[in-house]
């Protein structure tokens, strides 16, 4: 077993020999919290996915600091090289372009090295798009899952989606915006078009958009427009969708599926199919309801 853990006086002190995983803001600057910005200014050096964005978000809040690059092509080398720096008692701040280091982002690797040599790893916690994206969601926030990035290959994507059709957590998946269009057509393909979605883009910017949809309706409308911004896509589990776990009552059913963020449209039409009856039929006993 390895332990880690801290005798440290002052809770907020920044130490030699430690690497601080930082978290950054993910599209809107004043996200970063102080105690980032502390350790960012008092460490001995940044290790950086890119230099050059960081130094420009550095330079934002007056912070000029030594840097190294550590990303993916690099990762084994400077991190052998920044773990013996931090061995001789330096102290290191890993960022990368934008939210928490090691999710879809480079950090896994060092952390588990740090560990192996002994090195004291500790988050300064902060932004993350999947998280973000899944409180804005609307779905079932209970028990979910992270997906991360599908696989650019076409045979992995179409395993790794076939593993995830009984999957009745809610998954969280990242997008760029020139892969959206395949990737919902994939979805549809493996989910169905009748299952809910959240297309979250551009969060904390000044156009953030949250689309709580089902996915047959976010393949139509992106027919008809081209996607823009980075996408984090949140996709209701199996469970909602299966037979067995409606309500007898088509009202109540409905009423379910607007409850975890579908819209009334959607949610009569996915409700009617999923009990094999028509649209029509479902719509006027909603609005009976509604007028009771
Ligand atoms: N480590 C980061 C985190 O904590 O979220 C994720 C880095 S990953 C390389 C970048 C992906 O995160 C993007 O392609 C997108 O799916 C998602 N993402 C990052 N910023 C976002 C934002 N402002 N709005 C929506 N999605 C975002």
């Amino acid at each position: 077993m390895s332990l880690q853990s801290s005798t440290q006086k002052e809770k907020n002190a920044v130490l030699g020999g430690v690497l601080y995983l930082v978290a950054t803001p993910i599209g809107n600057l004043s996200d970063i919290s102080e105690r980032a910005l502390k350790v960012l200014s008092e460490v001995d050096f940044v290790a950086a996915e890119d230099t050059r964005n960081t130094g420009l978000m550095l330079s934002r809040f007056g912070i000029s600091k030594p840097m190294v690059s550590y990303f993916e092509h690099n990762k084994r080398e400077r991190g052998g090289q920044i773990a013996a720096r931090l061995e001789n008692g330096e102290s290191c701040a890993l960022v990368t372009d934008a939210g928490t280091p090691a999710i879809s982002d480079p950090g896994e690797d060092i952390v588990r090295l740090c560990a192996e040599r002994g090195i004291t790893v500790t988050s300064i916690p902060g932004c993350c798009a999947a998280i973000t994206a899944l409180t804005l969601s609307g779905i079932d926030t209970r028990r979910f899952c992270f997906e991360g990035f599908l696989s650019a290959n076409k045979g992995e994507r179409r395993d790794r989606l076939s593993e995830l059709e009984g999957e009745k957590r809610t998954m969280i998946f990242y997008e760029a915006p020139h892969k959206l269009k395949t990737t919902l057509s994939d979805l549809m393909k493996h989910f169905g078009e009748d299952r809910q979605i959240a297309l979250c883009r551009e969060l904390t910017k000044l156009n953030e958009e949250v689309s709580r949809t089902t996915i047959g309706s976010a393949v139509k409308f992106y027919e008809e427009k081209d996607p823009r911004g980075e996408y984090v896509l949140i996709v209701a589990g199996a469970s909602i969708a299966a037979k067995a776990d409606y309500p007898e009552d088509p009202v109540l059913h409905v009423e379910m599926l607007v409850g975890s963020g579908m819209s009334k449209k959607d949610a009569i039409k996915a409700a009617a199919k999923a009990r094999g009856v028509a649209k029509n039929d479902i719509y006027s006993l909603v609005m009976k309801k509604d007028e009771e």
